[in-house]
């Protein structure tokens, strides 16, 4: 359901479509990528890799959503495996001089942000992500023109030109606690592009906000009614959710978080077995946590659905072995941000990274960590 706040910004925005088609030409790409590897291909693939990450001075960085294999990959060869916060901290704190970021472009971005002078490789560039498509530079700087009162919040998934727009960057991870600090401050906050982690948000501190209406198209499609029917096969499971999912899922949830909070829980917590309403490419580490434990897909469908696993996220997809070989042997697919834009979007997101540690800290001081 929508809060008075969205209605407001629809009115006055009008979001472009992230069309079937643009999915498709992902999931086309994706098919490349996740088609069966012949006899020993996949471990020629890894030695090849592993040499070339040697060669080039590069270590790499994988979000959860990839593919297990690159989460392997990453561990095997001293890189890291995270959720958006952690990969930047990782690729900033490093000493490697090529970051290769397996993930989405707003990932490799960020990392460039960050570290103007390393090399940022992407497997795949037109990996994307729907709330960056729908969050377009252009109608949302005239969105916080016409707001001028408004401290511009932005998540992460946004283009390097819409963080340049924003005074904070936040992360699924951190959003919480920075706009519980800016309403201590009593700022007004606009906030974008993800309607459903905007309005989780804002019921949990009770600050108003401006919404912009994007959305994941993967979370989005987690059904309330699914995952109750699936509930009632399985009673005792814990419904771990992600934040840009649907206020109904999120009402459903044990436990609400970003993907390393949802990992941790499921680490931490006694219970057995766990309904997850995110990207089953989490299923990875998750597993790896706690390999006696049942991991239990939400159901994306409503009470109908016969397909318990089809969500994955058709640009996260678009990383694999085939295409991390290439661009490390070629050296394209260079993530380039303009200098004017890129020392703008510095300002927020570094804003951010401080935050972030102050905040370690206190929890650490306060034996929270
Ligand atoms: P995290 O910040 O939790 O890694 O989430 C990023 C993302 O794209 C979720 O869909
Ligand atoms: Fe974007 Fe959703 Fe994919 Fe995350 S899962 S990268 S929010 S489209």
């Amino acid at each position: 359901m929508l809060t008075e706040n969205v209605k407001s910004v629809l009115a006055e925005v009008a979001l472009p479509n992230v069309s079937e088609k643009l999915i498709q030409e992902a999931q086309s790409a994706a098919a490349l990528q996740t088609a069966p590897y012949g006899p020993g291909e996949q471990a020629e693939l890894v030695n090849q890799i592993k040499s070339l990450l040697r060669k080039e001075d590069a270590v790499l960085v994988a979000h959860y959503y990839t593919a297990p294999e690159l989460q392997q990959l990453a561990e095997e060869t001293g890189g890291y495996v995270a959720d958006s916060l952690e990969m930047a901290r990782f690729g900033n704190e490093h000493p490697a001089t090529t970051l290769v970021v397996a993930g989405v472009c707003f990932m490799g971005e960020t990392a460039k942000i960050l570290n103007p002078e390393k090399r940022v490789l992407m497997p795949d560039k037109n990996a994307t992500c729907s709330l960056d498509l729908e969050c377009p530079v252009e109608t949302f700087s005239k969105f916080c023109d016409a707001h001028p009162d408004h401290t511009v919040v932005v998540y992460a998934n946004t283009s390097a030109a819409v963080k340049a727009r924003a005074d904070w960057v936040v992360t699924s991870g951190i959003a919480l606690p920075i706009v519980e600090h800016l309403a201590e401050q009593n700022e007004k906050i606009l906030w974008a592009p993800d309607k459903h982690l905007g309005s989780y948000v804002q019921k949990k501190t009770g600050v108003q906000m401006l919404i912009w209406p994007g959305s994941c198209v993967v979370h989005e499609k987690f059904k309330a009614d699914g995952i109750k029917l699936l509930k009632t096969k399985h009673p005792e499971a814990l419904v771990l959710v992600h934040p840009e999912s649907p206020a109904e899922v999120i009402e459903m949830a044990d436990v609400v978080g970003s993907t390393t909070a949802l990992i941790k829980a499921s680490s931490t917590s006694h219970e057995k077995k766990f309904i997850v309403a995110t990207e089953p490419g989490i299923f990875y580490k998750m597993k790896q946590a706690s390999p006696d434990k049942i991991f239990l897909e939400a159901p994306t469908g409503g009470l109908s659905a016969t397909c318990e696993s089809c969500m994955r996220c058709p640009w996260m997809a678009m990383n694999g072995l085939r295409n991390l070989k290439q661009v490390l042997e070629t050296g394209t697919n260079e993530i380039e941000v303009e200098e004017h834009i890129r020392s703008r979007a510095l300002v927020p997101l570094q804003r951010m990274m401080d935050f972030a540690k102050e905040r370690a800290i206190s929890m650490k001081e306060k034996g929270n960590a």
